[in-house]
């Protein structure tokens, strides 16, 4: 079969392609953004007329998936792991409801948080969940899991999750494919109430969820990616989740450890195998990403006495990424020194690109501020987050997707007023509108700037789902007309920019500035794209 040179979350894409996937929904979020950007961009995706879209956040990303699983075919939705606190409500439901066709929640990790505000484990909702969870060790498992993942759905009716982190997400390797598989026709569900989660109905789905797990376990005991792989050296036996298997191999040249290993790919944990393990050794170490799942379980269940180390005893870190030194370390390896950071790699702390429409924004508003005093912005996440170090340091909060109008309208009701939110346009959309819908509903005296930049910026310009559409929210939610405000954010329009800003901090009650400008990645593109078509018609 043709074997194709991918990161991993081109391997998870194609081989959903291949795997018969009929659409796949998510909203941009590193690490898993490249994914659903492959789909788009695939030739063969079109031709077989797979849907790829963005949603306006990942819960809708999750509910339309489940919407399409309900209608036979098969379909994937994408996060990164702090979307899926987001699509919480539908992932941990669709459990209840189950799946028709083969439905995947690839959810991409980000442990020692390279561009996340938090480092959180998703096996834990899949845990929480009760569904079967896939976690490959490389890209070639990453895409045959996904061939695995939609059997494992259609099998036992429940959606699976699959988790990867940024390291394989965004390396690449060489991937044999598949040969390909036709889409599922749709077709209804058998049971027409399954996906009816009234307590009565809900009650027998969750019965057959609980039901279901001894064949969870017991698939994933004889599941081909769960291994036991024995080792002459039974002074300790190594169990490895994941890409930590890989980080374990890199240590052994010849790829033979020494101790007895127990790989494992799915969960729930193949008890079995571990068991075996535990008698065999005198001690147990456990190697995985994130938090010390698998390590508390196995402390849980096996609780005869023996040492389990890893990262709950400080064998291993107890935040941030593994990597093959620190396994190194855990094994008791000793290393070679390595190479310093040559000086030709100098230190690149995050900035807004040379051009960039928010720091004329920031401009206007810090100037303003000045009057009011420090200490009252409440941000939203994106871009606009850089304005928080030097020299502009303009804002007091970041929490969560959506909490910068939230934040400033209860710093609002406690008195810190004026209060002002900064969130960007695809922010808005994906959980703004709300909280602006709470703040017109209480009179909140706060004022919202919306940095529309007409796209997502952050991840690398995506459509944004409020492009055209800002002002007609706005008022549709409540907010009044007079004080929607746009502006251009432009060093020349600096004092008439300020005058409205400040206007709109004095006024009592919900107020909206629009500072619209394209960002310049987006915009450069867009005129690349430009000439090149005119070269193209040109004939030249
Ligand atoms: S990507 Fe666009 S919005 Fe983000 S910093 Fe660069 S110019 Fe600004």
């Amino acid at each position: 079969m043709q074997k194709m040179l991918l990161l991993g979350d081109e391997a998870i894409a194609q081989a959903a392609i291949d795997a018969g996937m009929s659409g796949i929904y998510a909203y941009p979020g590193t690490p898993s953004t490249e994914i659903n950007e492959y789909v788009m961009a695939s030739k063969e995706a079109r031709e077989k007329g797979i849907v790829a879209s963005w949603c306006a956040n990942e819960k809708t990303a999750a509910e339309t998936a489940l919407g399409m699983s309900y209608a036979g075919q098969r379909t994937m939705t994408c996060m990164k792991h702090v979307g899926l606190n987001v699509a919480a409500d539908a992932f941990i439901n669709s459990s209840i409801t189950g799946a028709n066709g083969g439905i995947i929640f690839l959810v991409a990790d980000d442990p020692s948080m390279h561009s996340s505000q938090n480092e959180q484990d998703s096996r834990f909702y899949g845990k929480f969940a009760m569904i079967p969870i896939l976690e490959p060790s490389n890209q070639q498992e990453a895409y045959d899991m996904v061939h695995y993942g939609f059997d494992l759905s259609e099998k036992f009716q429940v959606p699976v999750m699959i988790r990867i982190t940024t390291r394989l997400a965004h390396s690449r390797s060489g991937v044999v494919r598949k040969p390909a598989r036709p889409q599922n026709k749709a077709g209804l569900p058998a049971n027409l109430r399954q996906f009816v989660l009234l307590p009565a109905i809900a009650r027998k789905q969750y019965q057959k969820l609980v039901m279901n797990q001894p064949m969870f376990l017991q698939e994933s005991e004889q599941s081909s990616f769960n291994a036991y792989v024995p080792g002459k050296d039974k002074r300790m036996g190594i169990i490895a989740c994941g890409l930590a298997f890989n980080y374990l191999m890199e240590n052994y040249s010849d790829r033979s450890v020494p101790y007895p290993v127990v790989k494992v790919m799915q969960y729930p944990l193949p008890e079995k195998h571990i068991r075996k393990l535990y008698e065999e050794c005198d001690s147990l170490l456990v190697l995985e990403e994130g938090y010390p799942i698998a390590e508390e379980m196995i402390k849980g269940f096996l609780n005869l006495g023996k040492t389990v180390k890893g990262r709950l005893d400080g064998t291993l870190p107890r935040t941030g990424e593994l990597n093959p030194t620190l396994v190194a370390a855990a094994l008791g390896i000793a290393q070679e020194e390595t190479l310093g950071i040559p000086s030709l790699v100098a230190p690149r702390p995050p900035s807004f690109c040379a051009g960039c429409p928010h720091i004329d924004s920031f401009i206007d508003l810090n100037e303003v501020i000045e009057t009011y005093g420090k200490g009252r912005v409440f941000s939203d996440i994106g871009c606009y987050t850089l304005s928080a170090l030097p020299p502009y340091e303009s804002i007091n909060s970041c929490v969560d997707m959506g909490a910068s109008i939230t934040m400033a309208k209860g710093a609002a009701d406690a008195g810190l007023v004026p209060a002002v939110a900064v969130i960007g346009d695809s922010t808005f959309t994906h959980s703004g509108m709300t909280g602006l819908l709470d703040a017109v509903n209480s009179k909140s005296n706060i004022t919202v700037i919306i940095l529309d930049n007409a796209t997502t910026g952050m991840t690398g310009g995506q459509p944004s789902a409020a492009l055209g559409k800002i002002e007609q929210i706005c008022k549709g939610i409540g907010v009044e007309e007079d004080h929607i405000r746009v502006i251009k954010p432009l060093r020349k329009k600096h004092e008439e920019n300020m005058k409205v800003i400040r206007e709109e901090m004095e006024y009592d009650g919900v107020s909206v500035i629009i500072p619209r400008r394209e960002c310049i990645q987006t915009l450069n593109k867009r005129m690349r794209e430009k000439f090149k078509e005119k070269t193209k018609a040109a004939g030249k």
